[in-house]
């Protein structure tokens, strides 16, 4: 998911690898290493935290060389921290792997490894690679990365590198991975940013695509081992550019990588038509859940009522963190308090859940950061996989605990041994496909940004599960517009908000296809009435939604219970535009911190 650098050629490589990963570091890491070899040798070295720090490291000064492999991790399997960091070496210390992505199949690897007495020392689902490369290896690199690729289940950018050889060798499925091309020198790397100031010359990698890198040569290979001709792509952008991919903000750059992000939240936990999670707990014990959190998380949570409710039949809760921790709750032995959070150090979070297992409860993690501090706290854990997330106001982690919730609630109906739906299964792989599609109206979004970018006050209508993605569409406008928005149940109108409606406020409504529709259209009529300007998001055209607003969003069609992260992509694009034409700093807005760690 990170980054991955490799250099070969004539130049003392410490210091190009190094500036190489220093151009990686905005994708986000917790830890970083570099590998070099030189006669017939592999230095190595290895380092938690900043490559400010790795740089301090006296070891760095003795390694010497010009091929060599480094790598930022983001940790997915295994806390952040040295032995866990890549590079990873085999037991001889002959052969060296950087990898990003995730192996599914890792656990049962990793015990045929073991049997066969391979020392595997960090927690990583990475370091099989370079156990098999070396179960494999006769003499030829290749070969065994050959025969360890198809062994391997999941997503991958790897780079091999052999004290043997005076190569690197490089492989991908699902993770990016591009070679740039020199006169007398080849790079690899997950993106161009570590290139360009060598090379403008790259060729990117499909997925099943072998790369071999030496000296003034690289060599393609298909599935097949076959060797392809690839064209050679000309590098335009500039490095500003390519840090955000072209995109202005981190935002709307996580916001596209939504599609992406859903699939690896879902790797390898659907399968065969079950869910596969790896949780640690007595479900027949548990007689009523709680689900804890702030802001955003909070928000996941409130689906997270619906979707658990309704799958699991167990009664379950919501509670703000910051209120659950101060209110003397009522917990007992049977429940289950579920904690979310992207950080994973959400204070009032942490906090929550500190209580809960104070008084007797069973507690569950639902974070993104891998080793953080809930993630440490809790009995049993769900990672989002979904990569960093820089941008203040979350959004590709929102759509993933969404969907981590949704395959949680079906994994409890399972184990309570009950038939699961394989449409639902089938439409949750269809979601990356569907929100793609909503972002290709990014554009048309920006056109009604542009309408009512000058409203000083928003309103946001759902119901049901759609409920809780109004009050995240209302959230998002507030914290990078600072435009006041507030989110509602569409039937509570009458009970309140209705007063503030006139011809200056804009109201979203989320009028998907549910089982309430009619019920949604009623309330459109009641806004229109009071000449309320309507934004409506539908999925498909609706001659009479159409009547009564002054702009309509179409979105593709799916199930009620999905709707939710196909609806959240308009909202979240429309609060990006309108901030972004206000001209504000959209990726750190005001008085907000990415990640609360204070009370
Ligand atoms: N799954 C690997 C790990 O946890 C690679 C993570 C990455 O892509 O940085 O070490």
């Amino acid at each position: 998911m990170c980054g991955i650098f490799g250099y070969i050629g004539n130049r003392e490589i410490v210091p190009v690898l190094i500036g190489g990963l220093k151009k990686l570091e905005y994708r986000g890491y917790d830890s970083a290493g570099i590998c070099v070899s030189k006669n017939g040798t592999l230095q190595y070295i290895k380092k938690e935290g900043r490559i400010s720090e790795l740089e301090k490291e006296e070891g760095l000064k003795k390694i010497s060389g010009s091929i060599g492999i480094a790598h930022t991790r983001w940790a997915t399997h295994g806390k952040p921290n040295e032995k866990n960091s890549h590079p990873h070496l085999d037991c001889k210390k002959e052969i060296a792997i950087v990898h990003n992505g995730i192996i599914e199949n890792y656990r049962v690897l990793k015990k045929l490894l073991t049997d066969e007495g391979h020392k595997i020392l960090s927690e990583t689902d990475s370091e099989i690679i370079v156990h098999l490369i070396e179960k494999f290896y006769e003499g030829d690199l290749e070969d065994a990365l050959s025969k360890t690729l198809k062994l391997i289940e999941g997503a991958y950018g790897i780079a091999v590198l052999s004290s043997k050889e005076e190569k690197i060798i490089v492989a991908k499925k699902g993770s990016p991975l591009v070679i740039g091309v020199g006169e007398k020198e080849m790079f690899v790397a997950s993106d161009i940013s570590p290139i360009v100031e060598y090379t403008k010359k790259v060729i990117y990698l499909s997925d099943d695509e072998i790369g071999i890198i030496s000296r003034g040569k690289y060599i393609i290979k298909n599935r097949d081992g076959k060797q392809i001709e690839k064209d050679l792509q000309e590098i335009k952008w500039s490095i500003e550019s390519i840090e955000k991919a072209n995109f202005k903000h981190f935002m709307l750059k996580e916001s596209f990588e939504e599609p992406e992000v859903i699939k690896n939240t879902i790797r390898g936990r659907i399968k065969e038509g079950k869910i596969k999670l790896s949780i640690n707990l007595d479900f027949k014990k548990i007689k009523r859940i709680i689900l804890t959190a702030c802001g955003t998380s909070w928000h996941s949570a409130l689906i997270g009522k619906y979707l658990i409710e309704e799958y699991s039949k167990i009664p379950c809760e919501v509670d703000y963190a910051s209120e659950f921790r101060y209110r003397n709750p009522l917990i007992s032995e049977g429940d289950l308090i579920i904690a979310i959070s992207q950080s994973g150090e959400t204070a009032d979070t942490l906090a929550a859940i500190k209580e809960a297992k104070e008084r007797g409860a069973k507690t569950l993690g639902i974070v993104n950061v891998v080793g953080s501090t809930i993630s440490r706290e809790v009995d049993s854990g769900i990672y989002l996989h979904a990569g960093p997330e820089t941008g203040v106001a979350s959004t590709k982690a929102f759509v993933s605990q969404v969907i981590a919730i949704l395959l949680f609630s079906i994994y409890l109906k399972q184990e309570k041994g009950e038939e699961i739906d394989k449409e639902l299964l089938l439409e949750i792989e269809n979601i990356p496909d569907k929100i793609e599609k909503v972002l290709f109206n990014s554009e048309k979004i920006k056109k009604i940004a542009e309408k009512f970018k000058d409203s000083k006050n928003f309103l946001y209508f759902g119901r049901g599960i759609n409920f809780p993605v109004a009050l995240e569409g209302a959230l998002k406008l507030k914290e990078i517009s600072y435009i006041h928005a507030e989110g509602y149940p569409a039937a509570e109108m009458k009970h309140g908000p209705i007063a503030l409606i006139d011809k200056n406020m804009p109201v979203v409504f989320l009028a998907t296809k549910s089982s309430i529709s009619k019920k949604i259209l009623s309330n459109i009529e009641e806004v229109y009435a009071r000449k309320g300007k309507i934004i409506s998001i539908v999925n498909e055209k609706d001659l009479e939604i159409e009547k009564f607003s002054e702009e309509v969003i179409v979105v593709p069609e799916t199930l009620e219970e999905l709707s939710p992260v196909v609806n959240v992509i308009s909202l979240q694009l429309l609060a990006y535009h309108i901030a972004n034409l206000r001209g504000f700093d959209v990726d750190k807005p005001r008085n907000l911190a990415k990640s609360v760690t204070v009370e």
